[in-house]
């Protein structure tokens, strides 16, 4: 891998997008981290990420629940690094309630956040990758993109829709040497899913321990979480040559869930 390639990935201050951050580091790709958390709290997992890989690692505060913020992202990395390569759509919300009393404000915000950020960071990705006439796209979709839970409407909504836009991406660029590609984990053990699990509890009227097991491990046959270094593994595969003809895909990481 080229040691001049340069990969966004957004939501990238923990979690899976971390990991990724990790995984494409390691190959020598300079990184823009993205996440709402303070500079301050990111900075020394920036300053790890160069220690550990001897790379360049940005960090962008850009919030991504406005268009703006999204384009601000793309510039500002285009303008330090020179090209963004490989993009990773990644930041994502989660809220858990029925649909009578799913907040307006909660819909429109994973949205916001899950799906329509994606479209426009490829927006502002795809015209330099057409000019270098090589580019990575990867969304990290979800189980959900692909099956439904209850009580989800909004990220399952959204989910199903960056899979639709992956493949729709994927087919408008084949030709140009980009590929595009969803990877759907199940449940992977972060803060997102650890801060669902009291509102889950309520909306089943289940205590927290009968939610890990019977609801978010219920569905996976493994019975374990999956591990974002098994997410960050699969990044790195779709951005070698070896991945080049797989493109338009949703690639379950799920432990089995949805062989059901
Ligand atoms: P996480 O909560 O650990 O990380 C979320 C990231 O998004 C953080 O970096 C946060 O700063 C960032 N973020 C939140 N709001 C933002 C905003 N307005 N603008 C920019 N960044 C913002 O989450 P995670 O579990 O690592 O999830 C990452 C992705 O993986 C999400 O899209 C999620 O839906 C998906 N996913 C997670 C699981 C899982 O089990 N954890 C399963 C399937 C899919």
């Amino acid at each position: 891998m080229s040691i001049n390639r340069t990969a966004v990935i957004t939501g990238s201050s923990s979690g899976i997008g971390l990991g990724i951050a990790r995984g494409l580091a390691a190959t020598g790709m300079n990184v823009v981290l993205n996440g709402i958390e303070p500079e301050e709290q990111v900075d020394p997992i920036r300053r790890a990420i160069e220690a550990d890989f001897g790379v360049k690692a940005r960090y962008d505060r850009a919030n991504l629940m406005e268009p703006a913020g999204v384009r601000a992202l793309m510039a500002g990395a285009e303008e330090r690094f020179g090209s963004v390569d490989v993009l990773v759509n990644n930041a994502g919300i989660q809220f858990v309630s029925p649909v009578d009393d799913f907040p307006d404000e909660k819909w429109q915000a994973i949205i916001n956040l899950n799906l329509s950020a994606a479209f426009y960071a490829i927006k502002a990705a795809v015209p330099g990758m057409k000019k270098a006439g090589w580019g990575r796209i990867i969304n990290i979709a979800s189980a959900h993109g692909l099956v439904a839970s209850p009580f989800k409407s909004a990220y399952v909504a959204a989910k199903h829709g960056i899979v639709g836009l992956t493949k729709t991406i994927a087919l408008e660029v084949a030709e140009h040497g980009i590929t595009v590609n969803a990877i759907c984990p199940g449940y992977v053990w972060t803060p997102l899913v650890e801060s669902q699990i009291p509102d889950t509890a309520r909306a089943r009227g289940m205590t927290e321990e009968q939610v890990i097991r019977d609801v978010l491990l219920a569905a996976q046959p493994t019975k374990k979480f999956a591990t974002v270094e098994e997410m960050a593994a699969l990044a790195v595969f779709l951005t070698t040559e070896g991945a080049a003809s797989i493109t338009g895909t949703a690639l379950p990481v799920d432990g089995g869930w949805t062989a059901h």
